[in-house]
């Protein structure tokens, strides 16, 4: 099969930072710090509060970051308290939205089996899910992540024919390198990342494996960053601490752009 270079992706979750005016300066900060950067060859987005979503949208305009939300639910309406659906995203100016994070699965009860219905939701509105997937420190000590992988996989997208598979985004998380001291080791990193395209290859097929873009976040930061996206499988960074203010995303931007250039990773 002819390989084709994969679009490198570069993305940040802001959690429950950033108001409505914050967004307003990240953006305005944001813009002439990738003005020079060959942005056109990477997908970026950014994945505000849900109340900086609209500013977020009008912001980013201009712009070639897109917006995404943190969660919705599986709904498309209805008696769900404190929920958001995905074409309420979608009239926010959502283009992605970011599923199973590790926050939501050990704060918030998330299953992966409440993801795949959000993950239907998604590509039922047009919605790019990314989908995080992640082993514990315990699931490490016992060797056992590519198994919990492979569960996270297999649950979430279960409903998937390989042609959706293979437009989703995967980022792996492992859940002890997330809020942490330090980012997994590139060795370990690149493992799970080879791992977890060929659980894709083998459900899904060798296209949809091919395809998939699998991005690595847990404490990635403008130093450790270079030597990750370096990696073979690995398609992005998602970003947390380290892109919460404008100039730490755009370190983040430039370091994937590099990669884009080295992997020959295709505009
Ligand atoms: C995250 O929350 O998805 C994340 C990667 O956070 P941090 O970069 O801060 O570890």
């Amino acid at each position: 099969m002819m390989t084709v270079p994969r679009r490198l992706v570069a993305g940040t979750g802001w959690k429950m930072n950033n108001d409505a005016a914050a967004t307003r300066r990240y953006a305005a900060e944001l813009a002439p710090r990738l003005a020079g950067l060959p942005t056109a060859a990477l997908d970026l987005y950014v994945l505000p509060p849900f109340t900086s979503l609209h500013a977020a949208a009008e912001a980013f305009a201009a712009g070639p970051v897109a917006i995404g939300g943190q969660n919705m639910h599986w709904d498309d309406a209805g008696a769900w308290t404190g929920e958001v659906s995905a074409p309420m995203l979608r009239e926010a100016g959502c283009r992605y939205v970011a599923l199973a994070h590790s926050e939501r699965l050990a704060h918030f009860g998330e299953t992966y089996e409440a993801v795949r219905r959000k993950i239907n939701a998604a590509f039922r509105h047009g919605l790019t899910p990314i989908l995080c997937l992640g082993e514990t420190a315990e699931d490490r000590a016992a060797d056992r992540a590519d198994a919990v992988l492979g569960g996270q996989l297999e649950t979430a997208l279960a409903d998937q024919p390989p042609e959706r598979v293979a437009e989703a985004i995967l980022a792996y998380e492992p859940r002890w390198a997330i809020g942490a001291a330090a980012a997994a080791a590139p060795d370990y990193v690149s493992a799970r990342h080879a791992a977890i395209r060929a659980l894709v290859s083998r459900r899904w097929g060798a296209a949809a494996g091919q395809a998939v873009r699998i991005v690595y976040g847990g404490s990635v930061d403008a130093e450790n960053g270079a030597a990750l996206v370096a990696l073979a499988d690995v398609d992005g960074l998602f970003v947390g601490r380290a892109a919460w203010t404008a100039q730490g995303f755009a370190a983040i931007v430039a370091i994937v752009a590099q990669a884009a250039m080295t992997k020959g990773a295709a505009p």
